[in-house]
């Protein structure tokens, strides 16, 4: 029944779904391989208190195929996946749980290979890893990539640029006033990046701790989270929650441009093409945030010995990227973020074509 459903709503199909069970260690999770097209499926495990298996099914499947599109539109020859595990990430954990998961990465044979996602630490894949080495970005490893966000925010800030060099005619940020929704780990390495340019920055959050530090490290202004659609701006950048950009908020905002790391932030893909009628420059979300995906990719291709200068030059290419995808958005008159998915799909064919082999940009 869940696969007839599943099957109908995500057309691209998917190569291989794995259920992982074991009851007494009480593990219920699943593995979904989206695409090994382009190499590998990367992607991380999350654990997550789901309601039920079809909804954590349906997770798995729509963050799975995000991996691919993500990679695929980043260069990278991996493919992608992502595995979740049922359970409270509090209470539910146990080394041998997160072993005999490791076992079930492990005969997979490398065509998967896990990472971290909500709900699941480098002391939890390092559990794993007893089992199987297709294990990527434990902090404090040798030859770890670390903490991804600040490569996450790199990106979306190269990112921001080639949009406002399309909306402004110069990639300046200088003088620009830039809205951030959510002021978390991305947010404040990106923050960092715009202050130092110049740019204007008025922020919110709903955490008065993370709020806090902002305002301390940056002197930003803040709004209240629910005012921050309304706030005059130049930029707008969602770094918090997705489904942010929808058929309520989109009247509301005053931005030429969105650009921002937080993930699925269309609510519909008709908003997107809400936003291309209305003259907004949209940055779409897996092509700008993947800056962190990049960074570990670097740290899989020469293991032990990540180089942040190779994997720093490849983010920076996320400024033609999304320079390229709107470019083509106002030729093709169609919006970013299909035109975003259709580059992903010739890439997916060319890369069929050539067996699997994709050159690295
Ligand atoms: P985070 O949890 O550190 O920060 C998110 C912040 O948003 C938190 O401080 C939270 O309090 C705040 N928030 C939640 N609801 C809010 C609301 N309604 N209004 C304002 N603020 C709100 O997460 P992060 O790692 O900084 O990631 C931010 C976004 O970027 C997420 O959507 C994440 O999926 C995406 N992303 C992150 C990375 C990465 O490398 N960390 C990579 C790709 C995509």
């Amino acid at each position: 029944m869940v696969f007839e459903k599943i099957n109908t709503e995500h057309s691209n199909g998917f190569e291989q779904i794995i259920y992982c069970n074991d009851s007494a260690l009480g593990l219920k999770g699943i593995i979904a391989i989206h695409s090994t097209v382009l190499g590998p499926a990367v992607g991380g495990c999350r654990m997550w208190n789901y309601a039920n298996e079809a909804e954590a099914l349906n997770d798995v499947l729509r963050l799975s195929k995000g991996m691919t599109y993500k990679a695929a539109i980043s260069n990278l020859n991996w493919g992608g996946g992502k595995s979740i595990m049922i359970g409270d990430p509090k209470t539910g954990k146990s080394r041998a749980l997160l072993e005999r998961f490791g076992e079930y990465v492990d005969r997979l044979g490398g065509h998967y290979v896990t990472a971290k996602d909500v709900g699941i630490g480098s002391a939890d894949l390092k559990m794993m890893k007893a089992k199987t080495k297709h294990v990527l970005g434990i902090d404090g490893e040798a030859g770890s990539s670390g903490d991804p966000s600040p490569a996450t925010a790199f990106g979306t800030y190269y990112g921001m640029k080639a949009c406002a060099k399309r909306a402004f005619g110069s990639d300046s940020l200088k003088g620009l006033k830039i809205a951030v929704q959510g002021l978390g780990s991305v947010a404040f390495h990106l923050i960092d990046f715009l202050k130092k340019e110049g740019a204007f920055v008025v922020g919110c959050d709903v955490d008065t701790v993370a709020t806090e530090r902002a305002v301390v490290k940056y002197g930003i202004e803040v709004v209240q989270p629910e005012s921050i659609y309304d706030v005059t701006c130049d930029i707008f950048s969602p770094n918090a929650l997705g489904a942010v950009i929808n058929k309520n908020t989109i009247p509301r905002i005053k931005a030429k441009v969105i650009a921002g790391a937080a993930n699925n932030q269309l609510a519909t893909d008709d908003d997107g093409m809400t936003l291309m009628k209305k003259g907004v420059y949209y940055a779409p979300d897996y092509a700008i945030n993947a800056g962190g995906l990049i960074n570990i990719y670097y740290e899989a291709e020469t293991p032990g010995r990540y180089d942040k200068d190779r994997a720093y030059a490849h983010i920076r290419k996320i400024e033609n990227t999304i320079s390229t995808i709107l470019e083509r958005a106002q030729t093709e008159k169609m919006s970013a973020h299909k035109i975003a998915d259709q580059i992903v799909e010739e890439r997916l064919a060319s890369g069929k074509a050539r067996n699997g082999k994709l050159q690295i940009a």
